[in-house]
């Protein structure tokens, strides 16, 4: 699996009540591949998430990482809908949760990674504010900040824009694609929304209602650096209309 950042085969999910969450979910991810998952509530998005992270443990399947990442915690960054910032830290601390919870050693090396990464995300003047001084779009900034701190090759995000009103999603969404253009992480990505999808993605796996299967993996094959203009594109319209039509067709055979 040398340019495979992570493979899935046949993984299924059945949590103890006996609710099938995800079932036979095949997929492999490029190492530097931006993909998302969209499909409606409930149909294991978060799940499969969750299995990466080892939060939750795979019922039949399995999942494979390269193998450095196997065995290096600090090689995964998630981010969450919510920011889940302490609310006793200032954002440079919040950033640097990760390094205190591990006792790492090289302290002085996550303070200066942690101010380059308050400063890419133009939070440089909060850094010593607390998180309720804080804007909403400001707080996931700070969470995405501490998700990239140990500079993971792996970023998962579970709709993390999903909570923000539409002018700051577009501000972030736009942030979160010029860090990807900088780094080329490999990013799975969560959401709701078609149209974020469609301009954040290499690949959009459209998935059916419960039990979460793969009803379709969609290329993206715009050109990039993508702007906020590319939603205006006629090949924008094409790729959303493609997988509006498969969640459609998803919702009425299942
Ligand atoms: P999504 O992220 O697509 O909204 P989830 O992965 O959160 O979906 O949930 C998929 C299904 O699994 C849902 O029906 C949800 O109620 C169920 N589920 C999630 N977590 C648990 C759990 N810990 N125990 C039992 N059922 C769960």
């Amino acid at each position: 699996m040398s340019d495979t950042a992570m493979r899935f085969d046949g993984v299924g999910k059945e949590y103890a009540n006996g609710t099938v969450a995800v079932d036979g979910f095949d997929l492999a991810v490029r190492d530097g591949e931006f993909v998302s998952i969209v499909g409606p509530s409930g149909c294991g998005k978060s799940t499969i998430l969750k299995l990466i992270m080892g939060l939750e443990s795979v019922t039949s399947g399995s999942i494979d990482y390269r193998a450095e990442a196997a065995t290096d915690a600090a090689m995964t960054g998630m981010v969450f809908q919510q920011a889940l910032l302490l609310p006793w830290h200032t954002v440079l601390d919040n950033v640097l949760v990760p390094s205190a919870l591990e006792g790492r050693t090289k302290k002085r090396r996550d303070r200066t990674r942690a101010a380059e990464l308050v400063q890419m995300l133009g939070l440089e003047d909060f850094s010593n504010r607390y998180p309720f001084e804080l804007s909403g779009g400001m707080q996931q900034r700070v969470g995405i900040a501490r998700a990239l701190l140990h500079d993971p090759r792996i970023l998962l995000m579970d709709e993390p824009f999903g909570a923000l009103d539409a002018m700051t999603r577009d501000q972030l969404t736009m942030e979160l694609l010029d860090i990807w253009d900088r780094d080329r992480k490999t990013v799975l990505f969560v959401t709701h929304s078609i149209s974020e999808s469609v301009l954040l993605s290499d690949r959009v796996v459209v998935m059916t209602p419960r039990p979460g299967r793969i009803a379709e993996v969609i290329d993206v094959d715009l050109p990039r650096p993508r702007t906020l203009e590319t939603i205006n594109t006629p090949g924008f319209g094409d790729v959303a209309r493609r997988i509006r039509a498969v969640l459609d067709s998803a919702e009425v055979t299942a």
